[in-house]
This record gives C-alpha cells, structure tokens and sequence, in this order.
C-alpha cells in the first residue's frame, strides 16, 4: 500500500495524486492555500479576545457555548474561554449511549472547578443503533459511520444554542477536525451521501428524523475568516468557531494534558482510538469497518492536516493510528447494534 511521504494519506483515498517524491497533491496544494489565506486570520490573541467582547455585551445568561467531550482540546478550551476570555458559557456535553464514564468525570469535575453550567444530552439509544448499523453496513465507503454520528452532535450542538438563544458556539474540535469541517464543499458531497445511505434502507421513519435535524443547519454561520467574527452580531444566526482556527493556538497533546491534570485532575481513557485520544467506544468498530473496507480511517485524513500545519510528527500520528482493538470489544458493539461483524471485514 502506497502512503504520502509526508501525512498519512493512502493511495485508496479519493481524488489522490503523488508526485516524483511520493508526496501527495493535497500536501503540495497545502502550503500555497496557507499563504494566500494568512492575512483572513487573527495574528494574536488579544486580537480575538477584542473580538468577543461584543457577545458578553449582550448581556445574557450566556454569551456562548461550549461542546466538551471530556478530552483535552475541549478541556483546555472552556479554561480559556472562561479564565482568558471572561466569558460566561453553557457547557454541553452529549451522551450518545457509548460514551466513557471517564470522559463524563472530566466533563463534569471541570464544570464544577469552574463554576460553569453543564447540560448532558442524551441521545435517543434506538436511533444512535440504527445509525451505527446503516452507516457499518453501507456499501458506501467514502462516508465514515463517525462521520454520520460526528454530525448528529454538531446539531445537537445548534440546537441547545437555538433553544437557549445563543448565538455563539466556540468547540475544542482539533484543527484537523476544524479543516474538514470548513470544507463546504465535501461536507455537501458528504450530505448527499448520507442521505442516499438512509434512503436505501427504506427507513422513512430514521429518514424523518435525521433531515429534521438539519433543518436547524440554515442557521448556522461556520467561521472562515477574521471577518465573521469581526461584523455586528446577527441574532439570527449562531456563529460556529473551532477554538484551534487560530493559528497561535497550540494543540500539542502533551502540554495540554499537562495543564489539564494540573487544573483539574484530568484523566485519561485506558485505552482508545487514535491513541491517546478521549473518544468513546463505538470508533473502534467504525474504525475497523473503515480500515477494512477502505484502508484509512477519517482520522488518517484528520491527522493529514495535524502534520501538514506541523501539530504532530508523521511518525508520532501513524504509532496513534494503529488500529489494535481491545479483545471482545468489536463482538460487543456489533452485536449491540445488531451488525454482522463478518460483513465488516
Ligand atoms: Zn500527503
């Protein structure tokens, strides 16, 4: 199997090229975006923090909110956020049914040391299964069951702000997570995807539900330059901003780890995928589905954009991409969400 030289990419991803030296187009296209994009950026952070001073005015019960999944990217983002930026947010933290009482423990010791509110979400268990199980046994291979699930969060997300009238979310989402995200053009290719995965099943009732769900996305503004957040704020809108956009901030897992079992007593899954993650459980079998049939996960695209904004060594994401699942653990999610684990292979 083929792989870039220099992120992770293997030959089997879509619309992939390598060069004489083994380097892959999106690679060589990378460093030429970044310089013609460099001035549609913040170049500090009280550049930032002027920025948001306009949503504490407001003065409401809370200027954003915060999604934390109990890993050290949120974590260390609703500390800013709260220390830094002296913003008043609405933490919110989504159970979809496999989430890991150890990443709930974080989620809520931190709230507690902060003094902020915290709403855990519950999502509906039949649901999450249906769309375990469509999305596993897709013949589809381009759209990730994570990238199903990873979605139905976001809106999640949208949809507390919607309820409670907040017209900010900042996340802790990686920057390579934040780069997919801002990919409109994918995401819409992804859609289309997803929705013709669902209408093969013939499930108009799992169908319903999961469009309603996007109906909220018209409200939605994604952060791409300075400019969004600069403007007057739209009460009509709810401003999305993935806290690593910013270039000065840092997302090296070891000092963030740091910082977070200083502050809080922060502590780490046993075991997990990619490694030394916070993630729940069900990535493990999407992962293998995914390695199976495609041979990289969403993570190995994720981790592409880490090297390429030189986050994390190409050495250090391809040892936290190995995929050695803890033993009974796929048998279990499989038959949980009533999936043919042989079919997955
Ligand atoms: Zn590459």
């Amino acid at each position: 199997m083929k792989i870039c030289t220099r992120c992770v990419l293997p030959e089997t991803y879509a619309g992939i090229r390598f060069d004489e030296n083994g380097v892959c187009n999106f690679c060589n296209a990378y460093s030429v975006k970044e310089e013609k994009e460099a001035h549609f950026h913040f170049k500090n952070e009280e550049e930032v923090k002027e920025c948001l001073k306009k949503y504490k005015n407001l003065g409401r019960k809370y200027d954003l909110l915060v999604p934390l999944s109990g890993g050290v990217d949120s974590c260390f983002t609703l500390i800013q956020i709260v220390e830094k930026y002296g913003l008043k947010p609405m933490v919110f933290h989504s159970d979809h049914g496999w989430d890991d009482p150890t990443a709930t423990g974080n989620v809520e010791r931190l709230c507690k040391e902060l003094d902020v509110d915290l709403l855990i979400w519950k999502n509906d268990l039949k649901f999450m299964r249906k769309l375990f199980k469509y999305f596993n046994e897709s013949d589809d291979y381009t759209v990730s069951p994570c990238y199903a699930c990873g979605n139905m969060l976001y809106l999640n997300g949208l949809e507390i702000a919607d309820n409670f009238n907040i017209p900010l979310v900042v996340n802790g989402y990686s920057k390579g997570q934040a780069a997919m995200m801002h990919d409109g053009e994918k995401s819409r290719d992804w859609y289309g995807r997803m929705i013709n995965v669902i209408l093969e099943t013939g499930d108009q009732e799992f169908f319903a539900k999961f469009t309603k769900k996007w109906e909220l996305l018209k409200r939605q503004v994604i952060y791409e330059t300075r400019a969004d957040l600069e403007k007057e704020v739209d009460l009509d809108k709810i401003l999305f901003i993935p806290f690593f956009v910013f270039k000065f901030n840092k997302t090296d897992k070891e000092v963030l780890e740091k910082i977070c079992r200083d502050r809080f007593d922060w502590q780490p899954l046993r075991v997990s995928y990619p490694d030394r993650t916070t993630n729940c459980e069900m990535i493990w079998l999407n992962s293998y589905r995914d390695f199976n049939k495609r041979q990289y996960t969403h993570y190995h695209d994720e981790y592409s954009t880490l090297i390429r904004a030189g986050e994390i060594s190409r050495e250090q994401a391809l040892k936290d991409l190995e995929l050695n699942p803890p033993p009974g653990l796929l048998e279990r999610l499989a038959t949980e969400c009533d999936i043919e684990l042989a079919d997955l292979r």
